[in-house]
């Protein structure tokens, strides 16, 4: 039967992941829908998948997507008639330390704010309920009771199953050569495969398939499809190894009056345990395992496997047969080194492609059999909908940018296939390539004690210690060794002054004949006047943010737009292609990146002033910062030595203060110039964590943790940015939406030697959770933990007395007014 050439969605992969999305089109009410496959269903890193569902996830979008796919595969045997092997055995999690121990504590705080089961055992519980595993070294474990292993073929055939009843289309040995957008559709070219000599190969056949959206689920082939699209996908697979034992007689006799164990995880010994008839597999996350198919996949290598390298991984096996003694005379049955793809975060690279209309990416899904299920779900809603009930802004593939290389690429997802079983520290930070991305002060903040975090690529000082102090070994899940640096950089800032690089910031200029009424509709407030600023919103079509912007009008149709550091291609994309869709009615826009033509430095505290009237070139340099000249909340074009600088009145710590945008080529003399005039009044160079610190003192939210696609700015509690005068984009869509939550401010009073980290539950009591910290840490201004979050509306009043779960305890928190700290903006209004 001829191949239909004309579809609603095309989806490109048939692995797990392409599979289940199709599955989710279709269930989502696309009648139309086409899966295309190279060879045959699963033969990409599918079929040789251990089939591990492990809830286990730091990161919320992610737990959602675990959760849904755990729950989801329970229900396909009845939909389908095939049983998928869904073995629910549970998964234990042992910890060898205190600090394996804090991470699950921390880790079981966000599964309960998704509703994910789990519960605490000692050593003496493991050993009563499974005496085989030594527990003798162990601190205790985390067990997960409803989730276990699948079979990934059996699962993928299933989702196939359903998705043929549903009406989807599955085409195999086709594959996707060429893409094409025609203005509303895309043409894909396909290609006929045969088999040639054992290789599978193109044939002279091709059809072209028009498709008014496309989905890429390619897996180890990322890097063609990026190639064919003109895009850039970090997602390149690594290799990964399992073994399968030999029969263990030991474990046949337990069996015989006992259910079968959970996947047993020694984190510590980067390796992961289940039983497989009578025996063990043994899988593992060792160091150097290298990057594979770096520039494409082999004809040669189909559903194939790499060779077994056992030396790479002698160090879990010995900690097996440790952990499980009856192991050490069992022989080796059969073994696994396949392809795993990964990017450079771990997390797949989910949602529209970068600059494209109608292309979706799921690429470089790592734990992509766990994920399949929940993807496919969130990914049909983003598609059909226009978003997913989830904000998935996490696992965009835009949260990387065109700076990003193959090489980058492949030795940061080494890092991140090396680093699964690490301690998952909050304030961990990956060494791998770098430094890539300096502002020109690195070299002086280096030697200055910076300790850099990396954000989009950028070197941001994340705080300054006293030189050869040793950041990594600093780390924790309680108060770490940053600590006390980082409060006295944000005492520096309330008390004196301080300096803080924020060259990161993503910038963009949009100006020309439509820009006015362009942003008016673009975003939610009122566009400001020439030389002044506002806070604004963009928001999705579902009336949620999509981002915030810093908006300077610097002429009448000229605009200067900053926003978060890390977004810079999220945000570029969304921005283009408003405009592009815009233009025709509000007439000519332009828009440029600017982001990496100027630098940014923060100076704050209440001698900011004094610093910069030292060194500013003005006819009357003694009143060119007072309130009257340059007023808060306005822009000005002023000299700092021999430096022009677009100064911004607005200081996201909340003390009197100024940005200082700057042409980059001249920031080392900027930084001199601020260093020398700074040094009378004690200033201190402080970093990204005081500031994430004093902006909870003051309710500033932060892009990311309290604004995103799941809350509308009426929701975050910002309804003063909000014009509700004036029609914008999402307006009516977050009207609709009404107040399902609300941002608060809280204060804690929390354990002693800890603050939230943004991640834990809220709750009124130990059985009524009511709402999540989306950000956490520490506030001098009250010498207390703080954190903001969303809670149910009736209880976002000040007053309200709320608990945090920190290290399994509830600790008590009370809501705040909005900006605890100076709440009349006295100080920063303060004139001089
Ligand atoms: C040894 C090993 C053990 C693992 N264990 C687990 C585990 O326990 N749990 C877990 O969750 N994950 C595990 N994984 C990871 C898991 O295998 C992958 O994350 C998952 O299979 C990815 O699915 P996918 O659909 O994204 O990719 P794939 O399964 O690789 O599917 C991609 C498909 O796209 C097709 N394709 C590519 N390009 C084209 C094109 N242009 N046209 C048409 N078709 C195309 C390919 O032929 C392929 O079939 C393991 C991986 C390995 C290597």
């Amino acid at each position: 039967m001829a191949i239909e050439t004309n579809v609603k969605a095309l989806v490109v992969g048939g692995g797990a992941v392409g599979t289940s999305i199709a599955y989710h089109l279709a269930r989502a009410g696309w009648t139309d829908v086409m899966l295309l496959e190279r060879d045959e269903l699963t033969s990409g890193s599918t079929w040789h998948a251990a089939g591990l569902l492990p809830y286990f996830n730091m990161s919320y979008a992610t737990t959602h997507i675990h959760d849904y796919s755990i729950r989801f595969y329970k229900t396909l045997e009845e939909e389908t008639g095939l049983n998928a092997g869904f073995a629910v055995v549970g998964n234990l999690r042992m910890a060898q330390t205190d600090a394996r121990m804090d991470e699950y504590m921390l880790y079981s705080s966000t599964a309960e704010t998704v509703g994910v089961p789990y519960e605490f055992m000692t050593p003496e519980e493991v050993k009563a309920k499974w005496p085989l595993i030594r527990c003798d070294d162990l601190k205790g474990a985390l067990y997960h009771r409803t989730d276990g292993y699948i079979n990934p073929a059996d699962v993928t055939m299933a989702m196939a199953k359903g998705a043929r009843q549903r009406g989807v289309m599955i085409e195999r040995k086709w594959q996707a050569d060429a893409f094409h957008w025609n203005g509303t559709h895309w043409e894909v070219t396909a290609t006929k495969m045969v088999e040639r000599g054992g290789n599978l190969v193109p044939s002279d056949e091709q059809v072209v398939i028009t498709a008014e959206h496309v989905v890429t689920a390619s897996g180890n082939h990322a890097q063609r499809t990026a190639k064919m699209l003109g895009i850039r996908i970090p997602a390149i697979p690594v290799e990964h190894q399992f073994i399968v034992m030999d029969q263990d007689p030991k474990l046949v006799e337990y069996r015989k009056g006992n259910p079968e164990h959970p996947v047993i995880r020694d984190a510590d010994a980067q390796s992961y345990v289940r039983e497989e008839r009578g025996g063990w597999i043994l899988g593992v996350y060792e160091k150097n395992a290298p990057a594979r198919f770096e520039y494409g996949v082999p004809d040669s290598f189909r559903a194939d496997l790499f060779q077994l390298d056992l030396d790479r991984i002698e160090d879990q096996y010995m900690a097996m047969n440790h952990r499980i003694p009856s192991c050490e005379d069992c022989g080796l049955k059969d073994d696994f080194n396949g392809p795993i793809c990964y990017t450079p975060d771990g997390n797949p690279l989910v949602g529209p492609a970068p600059g494209l209309r109608n292309m979706w990416l799921a690429e470089g899904f790592s734990f992509g059999i766990t994920a399949a299920g929940g993807t496919g779900y969130y990914l049909a809603q983003m598609m059909v909908d226009g978003e997913a009930e989830i904000d998935m802004a996490s696992l965009d593939p835009k949260r990387y940018g065109d700076w990003m290389t193959t090489e980058w690429a492949a030795r940061k997802n080494e890092e991140a296939y090396d680093h699964v079983y690490i301690l998952h520290h909050p304030d961990e930070e990956r060494p791998a390539c770098r430094p890539l991305r300096t502002s020109p002060a690195y070299d002086r903040q280096a030697a200055r004690g910076a300790q850099f975090g990396m954000v989009n690529g950028w070197e941001r000082p994340n705080y300054f210690a006293p030189m050869g102090f040793d950041d990594r070994a600093s780390r924790s899940f309680r108060r770490g060794g940053w600590w006390q640096h980082t409060v006295d950089e944000a005492r520096a800032i309330r008390e004196g002054v301080g300096l803080i690089d924020a060259t990161a910031f993503t910038k963009h200029v949009v100006k020309g004949p439509g820009a006015t009424a362009f942003l008016d509709w673009f975003t939610t407030n009122k566009l400001p006047k020439v030389g002044r600023i506002n806070l604004t919103y963009a928001l999705t079509a579902h009336g949620t943010t999509r981002t915030e912007y810093t908006i300077v009008r610097m002429a009448e149709d000229e605009y200067y737009l900053v926003s978060a550091g890390a977004w810079t291609a999220y945000d570029a994309d969304f921005l283009r292609k408003a405009v592009a869709d815009k233009e025709a009615d509000f007439g000519r826009i332009e828009v440029q990146d600017v982001t990496t033509q100027w630098g940014v430095f923060a100076i704050a505290g209440p001698k900011s002033r004094d610093v910069l009237n030292a060194v500013i070139k003005d006819a009357d340099p003694a009143t060119a910062l007072s309130n009257k000249r340059f007023p808060w909340l306005s822009a000005r074009r002023i000299e700092l030595g021999m430096v022009p600088v677009n100064a911004i009145r607005v200081a996201y710590t909340g003390e009197l203060g100024w940005e200082l945008h700057h042409p980059i080529e001249m920031q080392n003399h900027l930084f001199d110039l601020l260093e020398k005039a700074g040094e009378p009044h004690g200033m201190k160079l402080v970093g990204a964590r005081a500031q994430n610190w004093l902006r909870q003192e003051k309710s500033y939210r932060a892009f990311g943790n309290e604004l995103g696609r799941d809350a509308t700015p009426i929701e975050a509690d910002l309804p003063r940015f909000v014009d509700m005068g004036k029609a914008f984009h999402g307006k009516a869509a977050m009207e609709a939406k009404g107040v399902r939550s609300k941002c608060v401010t809280v204060l804690i009073d929390g354990p002693a030697d800890a603050d939230p980290w943004g991640r834990e539950g809220l709750y009124v009591s130990e059985d009524e959770r009511v709402g999540r910290l989306t950000s956490g840490g520490y506030s001098v201004a009250f010498g207390k933990s703080i954190g903001m979050g969303y809670v149910r509306p009736d209880l976002a009043v000040p007053g309200t007395k709320l608990k945090v779960r920190m290290f399994r305890e509830l600790w008590d928190a009370e809501v705040v007014e909005d900006s605890p700290y100076d709440p009349a903006n006295a100080v920063i209004r303060v004139d001089g």
